[in-house]
This record gives C-alpha cells, structure tokens and sequence, in this order.
C-alpha cells in the first residue's frame, strides 16, 4: 500500500483523539501498477468516520452503512473506489483481531493502528485473500 505521509498522520491523530474508543474511516484510491510490474493499492483520499458501534467502542468498531455509501459514491465521482478500512486497537497490536478477519470482505485491506496508554506504537496494513488468512501489505510511504 501506498499513503502519504500526511494522511498516515491524520489517521494516527484520529485514532489518539478518540483513544481509549477505536476510531475508524475508509480509504479510497486505485490499484495501480507499479514501475516492477507488480499491483499496489495506492490510498489517494482517506475518509474519518464515526465509529457507531453501540455497546464497546474500545473494543471494536463499526461503520454506518449510510457512511460508507456516500464516500463510496465521492470515491467513484473521483476515479477510485473503497480500497479498504482503517480503524485503531486500544493497548493491543496492530494486527486483525477474530472479529477483524470476519467482518472484513476478501480484497478489503485493513490499516489497523496500534495505540497503547493514549500513544501511537505501530500502524500495519493487512489484505483479506478469500478462502485464507489475512496477509500484511507493506505500507510505502509517499512523500
Ligand atoms: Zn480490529
């Protein structure tokens, strides 16, 4: 995965704004090839949203259907699409947790940042494959 440096920041301040809860948003952009031939999802546009998990917003999160819609159709307006989401883990890692793997669709990548005690310790990207587990995506980032 591709980010820049800023939006990366942006979503660590969200997720240490709203510490101990999870923050969570979108992230849109494309797939594109890169000068090796390989494909990588590059993040062109990251969307913060409310985390509407009604019973433990420290311990999962949850994005409104209506949300995810509309920065969808934003996201097409503009030539991407909803590569994936990123949310926080409260003084855990950053890696998928259960809930994490089945909540997430296959080729949906998951940007989870790790906070411990109110500060940023990691920040991680993970693809759900069908039919397997999920796989860390590199995250590069751009300048
Ligand atoms: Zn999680």
């Amino acid at each position: 995965m591709q980010i820049s440096f800023r939006k990366l920041e942006l979503i660590k301040q969200h997720a240490v704004q709203v510490f101990p809860e999870e923050c969570c948003g979108l992230l849109a952009g494309k797939r594109e090839t890169m000068l090796n031939g390989s494909l990588e999802n590059v993040i062109h546009e990251i969307a913060p949203c409310r985390n509407r998990a009604w019973w433990n917003r420290i311990g999962s999160f949850e994005i409104a259907l209506s949300d995810y819609l509309d920065v969808e159709r934003e996201a097409i307006q503009a030539g991407y699409t909803v590569i994936g989401t990123y949310h926080s883990h409260t003084d855990a890692g950053a890696f998928p947790s259960q809930q994490d793997y089945e909540s997430a669709p296959a080729n949906h990548t998951s940007l989870i940042v790790a906070v411990r005690s109110g500060i940023v310790a990691d920040a991680r990207a993970w693809i759900h494959k069908e039919q397997s587990p999920f796989a860390e995506e590199k995250i590069h980032i751009r300048l």
